[in-house]
């Protein structure tokens, strides 16, 4: 299985705070404990050509993950839509934190993605549909302190599964780990990860991230997307 990494790399730059939390950055961190005998992992980042996600990449990528945050708009458009027709055609992404906000994230679903926040909360991560393979090996419920409030109404579209449910020290609750299928490839967001939080170090994080990657990578890929009003069928 082949993980690309992508991450903005613009707080690692700004604020000492997050790599020493995470040496190497939040994409060096996430890379570390993704990589195992049966998983490749490659980074990317905004500081390289076309932010790292070239067609070559990409073709060669079963599953992207993405944190973003400060540098969304710095994503050009056509990587994105290189990202896009690659999920389509079979890719996989997983959504981290901030990332709800990233563009390609908000094109795949097609609404704002807008949410309520606050910083320097305490949460609790329940495990609503623990049969699930992104649930594999998580208790039903594990507390993040401190994390980021993300609170509902999250403006997405519908997800097929919510399999965490987060719940704050404020009151607040949230969707904090979703599924969808776009076109042939499959996506999840998963909530923590702020940048300056030790969420990326909690092995229940990491458990369903590898999880995450796991559903997400494509029984087939690279799947070329015809119309036959376009193209007939022979
Ligand atoms: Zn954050």
């Amino acid at each position: 299985m082949k993980v690309t990494v992508w991450n903005e790399n613009i707080h690692e730059k700004e604020m000492s705070a997050v790599t020493e939390i995470y040496p190497g950055g939040l994409h060096g961190y996430i890379a570390g404990f993704l990589k195992s005998d049966d998983v490749e992992v490659r980074t990317a980042t905004l500081d390289d050509p076309e932010c790292g996600l070239t067609q070559d990449v990409l073709e060669d990528t079963d599953v992207l993950i993405w944190w973003g945050h400060a540098g969304h708009e710095k994503v050009p458009d056509e990587v994105v839509e290189r990202v896009h027709k690659a999920i389509l055609s079979g890719m996989g992404l997983v959504v981290l934190h901030s990332g709800h906000h990233s563009k390609i994230f908000r094109k795949m679903l097609g609404t704002t993605c807008n949410l309520k926040w606050r910083d320097g909360a305490r949460e609790r991560i329940w495990t609503i549909k623990p049969n699930h393979p992104i649930a594999a090996g998580i208790p039903e419920t594990f507390a993040l302190d401190p994390e980021e409030m993300y609170g509902e109404p999250f403006d997405i579209a519908e997800p097929q599964e919510v399999i965490f449910m987060g719940w704050f020290d404020g009151g607040e609750v949230f969707r904090s780990g979703c599924t969808w299928v776009r076109g042939n490839g499959r996506i999840f967001y998963f909530q923590p990860g702020h940048e300056t939080n030790r969420s990326f170090q909690n092995p229940y994080v990491q458990q369903i991230i590898k999880n995450a990657v796991k559903w997400a990578c494509p029984v087939r890929k690279n799947i070329e997307l015809t119309c036959p009003h376009v193209k007939p069928v022979e």
